[in-house]
């Protein structure tokens, strides 16, 4: 009989197999793939990492744990994980200020109330900062020095790596098909084997509604997002030495951008850019893989040129990735109804992986000990 055991292994579950096989818990670990892959939410390469938080004052104490944990895990491994490249966050002028269009203040008010440093500044002013961007009047920038990019699939692998050290089980290639309660522990049974736990954490990203049906499915929806890499002239100006992130939040959803410094040691030569669309809900298994030259065409023209002329419309690559959204967009980390013995994890919502490993020591702390060092009520989860 295992501790914990852990169905899913990306970003979520990864950091809490790490955690509580360093916390001295017995844990096995099972994904359906073999993690990093490319089939859920984890994967190209990099995400944007802020600590200050605009989407709430609760999440900052996650970010600000993560970032000290990425460092911690780069010690160990070696592999460079988080580059404080910096960011803007970037907003047009809006008639009416709502919690999206307003999200460059709202950081600001947020950043102040934290202590993390964040300037705020107007359209001149950034076009001096950077010339290469067509930054339109009205508009209102924030930037962190100390946000960045974390790389994510290596941060996957790393935490994996060090559970295994610490004596964590993981077992690739096995679907699990049912978790359930019996007695003091639960059972989970996947194509082929049956494991017992005292406890168990569900963190199967997108595809979380299909295995834990009923009213936390019902919150849950899952979009298709496409990740662009186009080719640019000079990619040393694209590089984390010289280019913050920028998150361009327009009039409507439909009209976002966000651009990544390109890491140093990238598998693709070019710059990653990707925007958002939350119409078309999806499955893992029904959504369409493909993304086609006519869609690739449309974002560039849309989206990429009229912002960022240096970017060029010669695709390198374009990938699909899931976000699995709450109605809010916010977080859900809650016990199964069936039994508070299995913990559910669907922190996604488009931001979660800045936050995924000081989650997932949060959550690991709490199966060793019944508390944590941050509390996980905000997200569902009772102290
Ligand atoms: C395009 C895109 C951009 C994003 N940008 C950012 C960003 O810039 N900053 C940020 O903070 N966050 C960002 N996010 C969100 C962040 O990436 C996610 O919050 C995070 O990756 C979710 O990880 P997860 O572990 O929940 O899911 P996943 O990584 O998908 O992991 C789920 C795992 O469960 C396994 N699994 C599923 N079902 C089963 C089963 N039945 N049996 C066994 N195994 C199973 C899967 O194989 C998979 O490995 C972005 C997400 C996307 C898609």
């Amino acid at each position: 009989m295992y501790d914990v055991a852990i169905v899913g292994l990306g970003a979520m579950g990864a950091a809490v197999a790490w955690h509580a096989s360093r916390l001295g818990l017995s844990v096995l670990g099972l994904d359906r793939y073999e993690p990093p892959h490319t089939h859920g939410s984890t994967h190209a390469e990099t995400r944007i990492t802020r600590l200050a938080v605009g989407e709430g004052d609760h999440y900052i104490p996650f970010v600000a744990r993560s970032h000290a944990l990425w460092r911690e895990l780069e010690a160990l491994t070696g592999a460079p994980l988080l580059h404080q490249s910096g960011g803007y966050i970037l907003t047009d002028a809006a008639e009416e200020a709502d919690r999206w269009t307003d999200f460059t203040m709202e950081t600001a008010r947020i950043a102040e109330r934290a202590g993390v440093g964040y300037e705020v500044f107007d359209a001149a002013a950034m076009r001096e900062r950077q010339p290469g961007i067509v930054v339109p009047a009205g508009a209102k920038v924030g930037f962190e020095p100390t946000a960045g990019i974390v790389m994510c699939e290596r941060a996957v692998a790393a935490q994996l790596a060090q559970a295994q050290e610490v004596g964590a089980h993981t077992r690739f290639g096995k679907h699990v098909t049912a978790i359930e309660p019996v007695g003091d522990h639960v059972r989970v049974i996947t194509d082929g084997s049956v494991h017992e736990a005292r406890h168990v954490v569900v963190a199967t990203g997108p595809w979380t509604p299909e295995l834990v049906p009923g009213t936390i499915a019902e919150r849950l929806s899952v979009t298709r997002q496409v990740v662009h890499w186009f080719e640019v002239d000079d990619l040393d100006a694209w590089s984390v030495d010289t280019f913050p992130f920028v998150m361009w939040i327009a009039g409507t959803i439909d009209d976002y951008v966000a651009a990544f410094p390109t890491p140093p040691d990238s598998a693709i030569r070019g710059v990653k850019v990707l925007g958002e669309q939350f119409d078309a809900t999806t499955t893992p298994g029904q959504v369409e893989r493909n993304v086609s030259a006519e869609e690739i065409a449309d974002f560039h023209r849309r989206l990429v040129a009229p912002r960022f002329p240096g970017i060029t419309d010669r695709s390198l690559r374009a990938e699909v990735c899931l976000y699995t959204n709450t109605p809010d967009d916010h977080f859900l980390i809650e016990a199964d109804p069936r039994s508070d013995r299995i913990v559910v994890m669907s922190p996604c919502s488009g931001h979660g992986f800045k936050h995924s490993t000081a989650l997932g020591e949060a959550v690991a702390q709490r199966l060793a000990t019944g508390g944590s060092d941050l509390s996980l009520e905000p997200f569902g989860l009772a102290s």
